[in-house]
């Protein structure tokens, strides 16, 4: 039994990533459903220098140690639930997806919107066009671990900072340029021992003031209930410097509630990615030559 239980959590922690952000653990087992496989588990034992073994990934770092603990906030663990100005803040989770981010960005680009994507190592490495073009189009990236696993912060140290900064290195082959100065835990998870690790690497930790809940399919449907319900959500509990989880992977139905609910939002709040250290560039968009092909 003892040889069977670790396989089990790993089995069910994976499973559970299937869902997104946002929800309780027991929510996500009822609403979990089949998705892209996550990479394998890491081995810290592993030689291999591919960024799918975080924990043996020796690229360049920005890492200063000790770094200060960005000020505490409101969410888990001091994770941050503002923008910290009046600017409200789009944040969209568990990405890149090669067709929904890609809708997402013409839209973004549409309406004139930067947006914050906080993206999964393992899928950063799967379409780095993707990531090159979020951040050609002058949006911001957060860290989202490289293959969403809930129980993160159980992991050992070896593995867990191999974990961020593979991440990181895989946006950084994309992006050899792109700031990277939020995390955010898998499900919001937040705890001292992440947000610390995530400060070695200079990334300030952020959780949320809105959830969509548009991972939620189970209990509001799909399509236009959907729609509905993340209108109702969003224009119920946004206010001035707040931040809004929502999904880009997998959700077709999100990107086309934000078509109708951006124009409402645009009008209520000032909208910004949150902010780097220096801005990024506002490149010209090539979007049709950065598909994913
Ligand atoms: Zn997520």
């Amino acid at each position: 039994m003892r040889r069977v239980m670790p396989f089990l959590a790993v089995l069910i922690v994976s499973v559970l990533a299937a869902a997104g952000c946002g929800e309780n653990v027991a929510v996500r087992a009822a609403n979990a459903k089949p998705i892209t496989p996550p990479s394998a588990p890491p081995s810290p034992s592993s030689t291999a220098t591919s960024p799918s073994s975080p924990a043996v990934t020796h690229a360049p770092l920005r890492e200063a140690a000790p770094a200060p603990i960005p000020a505490a906030g409101r969410g888990p663990a001091g994770s941050l639930t503002t923008t910290g100005s009046d600017a409200v803040a789009l944040t969209f989770d568990d990405g890149p997806d090669p067709k929904n981010t890609n809708d997402l960005l013409d839209l973004l680009r549409d309406q004139g919107v930067k947006a914050t994507f906080c993206v999964v190592g393992s899928r950063a490495k799967a379409h780095p066009a993707v990531i090159r073009r979020i951040v050609a189009e002058g949006h911001t990236l957060c860290n989202h671990s490289w293959q969403h696993l809930y129980n993160l912060s159980e992991r050992d140290d070896k593995y867990l900072m191999g974990d961020l900064r593979s991440t990181n290195d895989a946006i950084h082959a994309a992006a050899p340029d792109a700031k990277i100065e939020y995390f955010r835990a898998p499900g919001g998870y937040f705890t001292r021992r992440l947000v610390d690790f995530a400060a070695r690497l200079n990334m300030k930790p952020i959780y949320w003031s809105v959830d969509d809940q548009c991972w939620q399919s189970n209990k509001y449907g799909v399509g236009p209930a959907m729609t509905n319900h993340i209108t109702t959500m969003v224009q119920r509990e946004t206010r001035p410097g707040g931040i809004i989880l929502s999904h880009d992977n997998g959700k077709p139905y999100t990107i086309a509630t934000y078509r109708s609910l951006l124009p409402w939002l645009k009008s209520k709040f000032r909208l910004e990615a949150l902010p780097t250290s220096a801005p990024l560039p506002d490149l010209p968009s090539r979007a049709k030559d950065l598909r994913d092909r």
